[in-house]
């Protein structure tokens, strides 16, 4: 069986999850029910972070600095709440502070270590607390973290390296020979140059700090929270503990990640692999950034949004129709209420619901609610298109191709005008473009499975299927034209999108 492992970052601790975390994480969700409706044997990894300083500070502002692995437990059962509640199916959610982490961290080190590729040295340079991440005073906008906008401590220390710059040809040589490695091209290219003209050795571990994993044979040192978090993709599927499951499973088909980190993923990780012995991630996606109402969305200016409330106002289909639609997959965008209100009562309550209940009415009305008898559709390339755009991550594009079978199934509706063939008693016109309609139904149906799952079901239904039986059919067979049987009873039901008053 074909199989496919998707990883996401793995998240800070220290405050509730944002729409941008759910951005990335649906992202991921959509992409690991794409591959189980293929039939992949699919891994789907989330988790947190919770070896990073940030953690620390954050328990002790809340007053709990002495039971900081409380407060990550609270923190970590608040998250997995909250991805629970949003749908998503993720197969594990891993915390860096569980004990077989700790253990792949230290195999690690060790592999590192054994291949030569760690020495200790003074670290004296620039580092920003809240990227957690050494900078050179190229990198700095203003003196200050591109990021973060402050200005970076400067630190020095004796630290542990890790031998970085060793790996800069085989790096640049995986990159040329495997363009998919890095997506979009964009970032390729930045990446490229980064690790040409900037890369150096990095320090690895950290003599400051109290929280985080030990070094191997130092107990002095930390690791590095960046060098442990990366590892958490390989630890996720039993590195270090169960070796039969991580064969199974690695290497990683996708990494989602921010494009803030792109670094670490395709220059530091790949390379801190390559000295480990173990074969690379066969790519790594990075998404944009998105403003909110054209700010910068941050703590500090209070314009946080949670996905739990877009969620409950709407529902989580309507959170992943949004930010699939409204912000390409791989580059930056916006997110507004506004736009998001304009997009519901358009594309959800004009468009698809209104569509379903259009079809749905018209068949109880001239069939008594049964499925006519089989007629010939305008499906075309809809699914080879639907397919590769899924196959490149790209999202939106995918959500396209649906809607504009949606789109084109109302001007079917408009040029056919059911109601007059009705009138003039054109019953195998009638017949056959009702089947058309309800057929396109099932076919829009099966292609927002992965990204509006909650609908797509609900469509199922309307249209008579049983869901666990539609749903236990190969993709092969249903994704073929006239799969929906005629005779079948519709149930009309509730329309799918009520229209909002604004
Ligand atoms: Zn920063």
């Amino acid at each position: 069986m074909q199989k496919f492992y998707v990883t996401i970052p793995i998240y800070y601790a220290n405050g509730k999850p944002s729409v941008g975390h759910a951005y990335t994480t649906i992202a991921a969700d959509v992409l690991a029910r794409y591959h189980r409706l293929l039939g992949k044997d699919v891994f789907f990894l989330a988790g947190l972070d919770e070896n990073s300083q940030k953690n620390i500070e954050a328990a002790q502002a809340v007053g709990k600095g002495d039971d900081i692995q409380g407060y990550l437990d609270e923190m970590a059962a608040l998250w997995e709440r909250t991805f629970d509640g949003l749908g998503i199916t993720h197969n594990r959610f891993i915390r860096t502070t569980e004990a077989d982490h700790a253990k792949a961290v230290v195999k690690f080190w060790k592999a590192v270590e054994a291949k030569g590729d760690i020495y200790q040295g003074e670290y004296e340079g620039l580092y920003c607390k809240g990227c957690e991440a050494f900078y050179s005073e190229a990198d700095l906008v203003d003196g200050k973290c591109p990021l973060h906008l402050t200005v970076p401590a400067h630190i020095k220390e004796k630290n542990y390296f890790f031998k970085l710059t060793k790996y800069r040809d085989a790096l640049l040589e995986h990159i040329g020979k495997h363009p998919e490695f890095i997506q979009p091209s964009s970032r390729r290219n930045e990446i490229v140059s980064y690790i040409e003209k900037f890369m150096t050795d990095t320090s690895i571990s950290r003599s400051t700090m109290k929280w985080g994993i030990p070094v191997p044979g130092d107990e002095s040192q930390r690791v590095y929270v960046w060098f442990d978090a990366l590892i958490n993709y390989l630890t996720g599927v039993g590195y270090g503990t169960d070796e039969a499951n991580f064969k199974k499973w690695w290497p990683a088909n996708l990494h989602l990640v921010g494009k803030d980190i792109i670094k670490f993923h395709c220059a530091i990780w790949p390379a801190m692999l390559m000295s480990a012995g173990i074969p690379l991630p066969e790519r790594v996606f990075a998404h944009g950034f998105f403003t909110v109402d054209g700010q910068k969305m941050s703590k500090s200016l209070g314009n946080v949004v949670d996905p739990v409330d877009i969620a409950t106002k709407y529902s989580n289909d309507v959170l992943r129709f949004f930010l699939m639609r409204e912000i390409r997959f791989g580059e930056d965008g916006d997110y507004s209420s506004k736009r998001l209100e304009e997009r519901y009562n358009g594309d959800l309550a004009n468009e698809l619901g209104n569509l379903v209940h259009r079809v749905i009415t018209m068949a109880e009305k001239y069939f008594d609610s049964k499925v006519p008898a089989k007629a010939d559709g305008f499906l075309a390339g809809a699914w080879p298109a639907y397919q590769s755009a899924m196959e490149e991550v790209r999202l939106y594009d995918a959500l396209e191709i649906a809607w504009s079978l949606v789109r084109q199934s109302n001007q079917f509706i408009d040029e056919k005008r059911p109601w007059e063939l009705a009138k003039l008693k054109e019953d195998k016109m009638l017949s056959d473009s009702i089947y058309v309609l309800l057929e396109t139904l099932r076919h829009i149906a099966w292609m927002l499975l992965p990204l509006m799952p909650d609908t797509a079901e609900k469509i199922f239904t309307k249209l008579g299927l049983e869901v666990s039986k539609e749903l236990g059919q190969s993709q092969a067979s249903a994704w073929v034209w006239g799969e929906l049987a005629p005779g079948a009873t519709l149930v009309k039901g509730e329309p799918l999108f009520p229209r909002r008053e604004v």
